[in-house]
C-alpha cells in the first residue's frame, strides 16, 4: 500500500531530523513498516536505514523493540535521538540495574515508545514474558546478517531471535542489514519471517569513496606518506593482528600523529574510551583490527586503510563502508603482497568447518584478490560480485591512472621455469632470488646458482617480479601449496604459459602511494569547501556542545551540516531550518551557540 500521508512523513522528517528529504529506498521502506509489513532491508553502510525504523516508531506511536548487537551502538543511537528530542529507553549489561529498571519504567509506562536491547537481554524468559503483555508493534533487527551462519559476523545470540516469530505472532519485524549476499538474504528471511518480507535492496555503489590497491613494500614509510599529507583527516588504519595494532600506534604516535589502538584484547573501559575519543576528538587514526567498527556511527571518517588483505569481498566492502557516511569525499586503499594470499589461505586451510564451507570462503577470497589485481575499473569489480553493474567510475586508482597491460611472458617464463627447475618446492622470494642472481646462503647451500635459470632476469626490479608472480598467482598459472608451507607450484595455465602456448598479459606500472597532488581532485567537496575558517569555528563550538552533554560530536550536527553551515552563512532561525540536519529541537538547543559564530564572521567582513 502507499500511505495516504506522504506530507505527514516528510515533514515528521523536517521537524525532528532536520532533512528535507528522503534518501534513496527510506520512504518506500517507512511506507511498508507502517502498512504492517514484514521488511528485510540491505542498505549500504551509511544510506540511513536507522531512520527507516525510527521515522515509522515515531510516527505511529507503536510500540518499537529495537535489537542491536554492540552496548555502543545502542548508546550512539539513543544519543542521536534524546537531542532531537525523542523519547526511549535502552536496557544493556552497560548499565547498572538500578538505570535498566529506570529505562524499563519508562518503556512500560508509555512515557517512550521505543525500546533498544541487546539480543540477550531480549531473548531473557523473564523479559520475553513481560514484553507479551504488551502489544509491540514491531521487533527491529539492525545489523541482521549476525544471525547468519554464513556471514563474518555470526552471533549465537542473533540466531536465538528465530523464536520470536512464535512467540510474537502478531508483531511484525524489520530487519537491516549493508552486506548480505543472497544466501544471507535467505537466511535472515527465514529466520525471522518463515521469509514472508518484503524485500528492499538499495544500490551499493558509494561513489563518494575512491577505491585504491598498492602493493605492500615498506608498509610504515607508506602511511606515514598517506597521513602526512592528510593530517586534519579522520581515519582508520585495520590490521591483521593486535601486535601489528600497537606496532603501527606507536610509529603513528612517535611521528606525531594522534593515534589509538583498538583490539579485543583490550579491557572493555579501554575500548569505550577509545571508541570516545574517536567520536569527539577533532583528528584520530584509529588503529584497529576488526573488532573496531560495526555500528560505528561517525560520519566524517576520511579515509579507511587496509594494512592487509581482508578475507573476502564482503568483510571488505563493510569494511570500507564505515568511510564517508556523511557523503563527502572518502578514501580507501588497501596494501597487499603475496604473503597476505598466503596468510589468508592459510586461515580458511587451517579453520574448521566443512570442505563445502572452505570451498566458499576459497572463493570469496579469490574474488577480492580478484579485485586487487583488476587492471580496469575497481568499482566495477567490487559491484559486480554483489550482481551490479556501474559505468567506469573515474574515482579508482585504475580509472584515474590506468595501468599499462603488456606481455610478460617472457619474465613470467623464467619465473615458472625458476620454480621447476627448483622442484616446486619454495616461495616467492626465493623463486626471485634465483631469477635475479642472488647469491644467498639458502641458494649456495641448494645450489641453486649452478641452475640455468639463475640470474636470467637479473635486469629485473624485485618490485616487478613479485608483482608478476602475483599476477601469476592471481590468475591461475601458479598456485600455493600450504601444505608445502606456502611453496609455489605450475598449474596447467602456468604449464602453458612456459611452454609458449598461451601469453602473459600483466600490468607493469608500479604504483606509487596517492600523493597529495592526486588527493585534490579526488577529495574535491572537501578541499573546495566555502569559508573554512568558519567551518573550523563552527567544529570547535561543536565540540564544547558535545563534551558538555558527553555525546558523540556528530550528535549535535554532523560534518555535512556544519559544512552547509559554513557556506550559506544562515543567521535568522528561518534560514537555520533550511540547513540539512536541523530539525526543531536542534534549533532551539543550538541556534543561539551556531548564530553567534556566523554573526561575528559576517561582521567581520563588512
Ligand atoms: P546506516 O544505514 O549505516 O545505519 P545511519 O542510519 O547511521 O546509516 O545514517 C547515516 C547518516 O545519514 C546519519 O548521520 C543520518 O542522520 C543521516 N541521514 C539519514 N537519513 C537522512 C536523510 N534523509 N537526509 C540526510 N541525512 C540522512
Ligand atoms: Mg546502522
Ligand atoms: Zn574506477
Amino acid at each position: 500500500m502507499t500511505f495516504e500521508n506522504e506530507d505527514g512523513l516528510k515533514k515528521l522528517l523536517k521537524q525532528t531530523f532536520g532533512y528535507s528529504s528522503f534518501r534513496p529506498g527510506q520512504l518506500e521502506i517507512i511506507e511498508a513498516i507502517l502498512g504492517k509489513q514484514n521488511v528485510l532491508a540491505v542498505m549500504p553502510t551509511g544510506a540511513g536505514k536507522s531512520l527507516c525504523y525510527q521515522l515509522p516508531a515515531i510516527y505511529s506511536n507503536q510500540k518499537t523493540v529495537i535489537v542491536s548487537p554492540l552496548v555502543a551502538l545502542i548508546d550512539d543511537q539513543a544519543a542521536s535521538l534524546s537531542q532531537l528530542g525523542v523519547q526511549l529507553s535502552k536496557i544493556h549489561s552497560g548499565l547498572s540495574r538500578d538505570e535498566n529498571i529506570k529505562e524499563w519504567k519508562r518503556f512500560a509506562s508509555h512515557e517512550s515508545n521505543i525500546l533498544y536491547l541487546s539480543p540477550e537481554r531480549l531473548m531473557q524468559p523473564k523479559m520475553i514474558e513481560t514484553l507479551q503483555r504488551f502489544s509491540i508493534g514491531l521487533f527491529v533487527v539492525d545489523e541482521a546478517h549476525c544471525i547468519s551462519k554464513w556471514g563474518a559476523d555470526f552471533r549465537p545470540d542473533y540466531e536465538e531471535l528465530a523464536k520470536l516469530k512464535i512467540l510474537f505472532p502478531d508483531t511484525k519485524f524489520a530487519a537491516f542489514t549493508a552486506t548480505a549476499d543472497k544466501a544471507t538474504r535467505k537466511d535472515i528471511a527465514d529466520k525471522l519471517t518463515n521469509e514472508n518480507c518484503l524485500v528492499f535492496l538499495a544500490g551499493f555503489d558509494r561513489p563518494n569513496l575512491s577505491l585504491r590497491v598498492a602493493p605492500k613494500q615498506n608498509l610504515k614509510n607508506s602511511l606515514l606518506d598517506f597521513l602526512s599529507s592528510r593530517r586534519k583527516k579522520s581515519g582508520i588504519i585495520y590490521c591483521l593482528s593486535r601486535k601489528e595494532t600497537e606496532q603501527i600506534s606507536s610509529f603513528l604516535i612517535s611521528n606525531g600523529f594522534n593515534a589509538i589502538t583498538y583490539h579485543a584484547g583490550k579491557t572493555a573501559e579501554y575500548r569505550r574510551d577509545a571508541q570516545n575519543r574517536f567520536m569527539t576528538e577533532d583528528v584520530v587514526v584509529m588503529v584497529a583490527t576488526i573488532a573496531f567498527g560495526m555500528g560505528i556511527d561517525k560520519p566524517d571518517i576520511r579515509y579507511v586503510i587496509h594494512a592487509n588483505m581482508p578475507g573476502s569481498v564482503e568483510s571488505f566492502y563493510q569494511e570500507i563502508g564505515r568511510a564517508g557516511r556523511d557523503g563527502a569525499a572518502a578514501e580507501t586503499l588497501m596494501f597487499f603482497n603475496l604473503q597476505d594470499i598466503i596468510s589468508r589461505q592459510r586461515m580458511i586451510f587451517e579453520g574448521k568447518g566443512s570442505e563445502q564451507h572452505k570451498l566458499l570462503e576459497y572463493k570469496r577470497l579469490e574474488a577480492l584478490i580478484g579485485y586487487c589485481e583488476t587492471s580496469t575499473c575497481r568499482r566495477l569489480a567490487l559491484l559486480s560480485y554483489f550482481d551490479e553493474t556501474v559505468s567506469s567510475c573515474g574515482n579508482c586508482d585504475n580509472c584515474i591512472q590506468p595501468p599499462k597491460v603488456e606481455d610478460y611472458s617472457d619474465v613470467a617464463k623464467q619465473l615458472i621455469a625458476a620454480i621447476k627447475e627448483t622442484g616446486q618446492y619454495f616461495g616467492g622470494s626465493h623463486i626471485i632470488d634465483v631469477v635475479r642472481g642472488s647469491k644467498t646462503e639458502k641458494i649456495k647451500s641448494r645450489a641453486h646458482n649452478s641452475l640455468q635459470i639463475f640470474g636470467v632476469a637479473i635486469a629485473q626490479s624485485k618490485q616487478v617480479l613479485q608483482s608478476i608472480i602475483r599476477q601469476l598467482v592471481a590468475g591461475n598459472a601458479l598456485r600455493v601449496n600450504l601444505e608445502k608451507f606456502g611453496a609455489l607450484e605450475i598449474t596447467g595455465r602456468g604449464t602453458r604459459i612456459l611452454e609458449g602456448n598461451e601469453k602473459f598479459l600483466a600490468k607493469t606500472t608500479i604504483k606509487t602511494i596517492p600523493s597529495t597532488a592526486k588527493e585534490s581532485s579526488i577529495a574535491s567537496s572537501w578541499k573546495f569547501q566555502t569559508n573554512p575558517e568558519v567551518f573550523a569555528e563552527l567544529k570547535k563550538v561543536r565540540l564544547t556542545l558535545a563534551r558538555e552533554r558527553s555525546v558523540p560530536a556528530f550528535v549535535v550536527f554532523s560534518d555535512k551540516t556544519l559544512l552547509q553551515m559554513a557556506k550559506d552563512m544562515p543567521t535568522t532561525q528561518q534560514q537555520f531550518l533550511a540547513i540539512n540536519g536541523v530539525g526543531r529541537t536542534k534549533l532551539e538547543e543550538f541556534y543561539n551557540q551556531f548564530q553567534e559564530v556566523i554573526t561575528k564572521f559576517k561582521d567581520r567582513k563588512i
